[in-house]
């Protein structure tokens, strides 16, 4: 099954009922393999719907080197699923820790077909 390590997390406050007005969820992530470049931003639902179909997602802590599975839940004080890492120990790979979107991401990709070659226009 597939894997992807997400290295950084929008946030974004969410309506809530009563005395939960306003909590903060995780609306996005980027994942990249090498832990620096954000090579994918996956909104939520994506994300959900990936683990749904068996997709990993995990951290990994940059100076622990640990790494932590993300995992889906059920938020009751606004109704919907969202995602959070496994508590352990270490906190360099806590999601709630990551650094923040945006980090410089390329394009998004669709399928290999739609993939064009880029003209080199580097001299002109
Ligand atoms: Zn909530």
């Amino acid at each position: 099954m597939p894997k992807h390590r997400i290295i950084c997390v929008e946030k974004a406050l969410t309506n809530g009922a009563g005395q939960h007005a306003h909590h903060e969820h995780i609306v996005a992530v980027g994942t990249g393999q090498d832990g620096q470049c954000v090579e994918r931003r996956w909104p939520l639902e994506e994300v959900l719907a990936a683990m749904r179909a068996g997709t990993t997602f995990y951290t990994q802590g940059p100076n622990s080197n640990t790494v932590t599975e993300v995992e889906s839940y059920h938020c009751h004080k606004c109704n919907g699923f969202h995602i959070r890492s496994h508590p352990d120990h270490v906190k360099d790979n806590n999601l709630d820790e990551l650094m923040r979107c945006p980090v410089p991401a390329p394009p998004p990709r669709r399928d290999k077909d739609d993939r064009k070659p880029q003209p080199d226009r580097r001299h002109g």
